[in-house]
């Protein structure tokens, strides 16, 4: 039955993509089942952006990563990934999205998509955390000009924006959208830009606030957002500032719904953090394994490609050596 695998990987990002390669060396039956398109998550990060890693800790299976520079640009790791699934002759299926996971009583897991039905002896949620964005819950969040998500500066050329956020996402978006011409106000609730800040970055949003090039309304929190302005408030007074477009960079989180379905387990801390045997990544239910920034939970700067690439081997030993 071609519907039937030992391993089931839920997402294609660089981490299933992992997974992926090693079910392949071991001769298993494997797929991976992705919602949107390869690597979606990168295919949807801004589209000038660059890692902060440099190529060399992105590789995946010892596959040389060739760029222009040490760290390489958004469009560099898409043709990549791309290459590395295309020439390994990966089992994915795209588009599809995973709805629905169940345990039957003979343990295999039952995976139901927006397309089909699967059957699967072990299970990998490989989902990563950029689907889901943060809100504020605040009024006017849902308008059309307000975004969590950053694409290309050229659309704010010559216009209003506010940026909401301190850290490498709200501070990329800032300085892109600056130099494309935007007349650009930051809102941030703390006194300082993130200390998480690429060490690269940090002096030239410093030096952009100073000079005046770009405002930034420090201890400051967005009370709500109209279609021509928003109001902030710093302590008892609040502010209206006047914009065009607003960009909510203030973070993202993996989507829950799946995985508490699925039958992970939680910590009992702050960051909901799932539960799982740090030697194998297994959950606590058997043949269930997270791999990737999943594994976090809120923690969304705790896993990345480079620390999480030995996943996939981690997980595909411990189910080798229960066979
Ligand atoms: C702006 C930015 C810059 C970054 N720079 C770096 C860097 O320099 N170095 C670094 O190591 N990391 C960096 N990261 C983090 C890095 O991108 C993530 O750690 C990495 O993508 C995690 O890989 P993953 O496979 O775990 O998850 P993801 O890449 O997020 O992949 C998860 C996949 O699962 C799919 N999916 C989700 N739900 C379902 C479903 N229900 N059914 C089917 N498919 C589903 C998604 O579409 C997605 O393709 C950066 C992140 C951001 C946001």
């Amino acid at each position: 039955m071609d519907k039937k695998y030992n391993l089931i990987i839920i997402g294609a990002g660089p981490i299933g993509i992992a997974c992926a390669l090693e079910a392949q060396r071991r001769g298993w039956s494997y797929t991976i089942i992705e919602k949107g398109t390869l690597v979606n998550s990168l295919y949807h990060y801004p589209k000038g952006m660059q890692f902060f890693s440099s190529s060399d800790n992105l590789e995946l299976d010892n596959i040389p990563f060739i760029c222009k520079e040490p760290k390489p640009f958004r469009i560099e790791a898409l043709q990549y990934y791309r290459t590395v699934v295309q020439s390994r002759d990966l089992n994915i299926k795209l588009f599809e999205r995973v709805n629905h996971v169940d345990k039957k009583a003979n343990g295999e897991f039952y995976v139901t998509t927006s397309k089909d039905a699967y059957l699967s002896s072990n299970l990998i949620i490989a989902t990563g955390f950029f689907d889901y964005s943060n809100k504020l819950n605040i009024p006017g969040e849902d308008k059309n000009h307000v975004s969590h998500y950053f694409d290309d500066p050229h659309f704010y050329a010559n216009q209003r924006v506010a940026i909401v956020g301190a850290n490498n996402s709200a501070v990329d978006a800032a300085l892109q959208c600056y130099r494309a011409g935007a007349k650009v106000e930051m809102v941030i609730r703390g006194d300082d830009i993130g200390e998480r800040v690429k060490y690269w970055v940090r002096p030239e949003i410093i030096n952009r606030i100073a000079d005046g090039s770009i405002t930034a309304h420090f201890g400051s929190n967005v009370k709500e957002i109209q279609s021509d302005h928003l109001v902030i408030s710093n302590k008892n007074e609040s502010k209206k500032l006047a914009v065009d477009y607003v960009l909510l960079m203030i973070g993202y989180q993996p989507d829950y719904s799946l995985l508490e379905q699925a039958g992970v387990t939680f910590e009992e801390d702050d960051m909901r953090t799932p539960k799982y045997d740090p030697k194998t990544l297994e959950t606590e239910l058997k043949g269930l394994f997270l791999a990737g920034v999943v594994l976090g939970g809120l923690k969304t700067n705790a896993w990345f490609i480079d620390n999480s690439r030995d996943h996939g081997k981690k997980i595909c030993d411990a189910i080798q050596k229960r066979a």
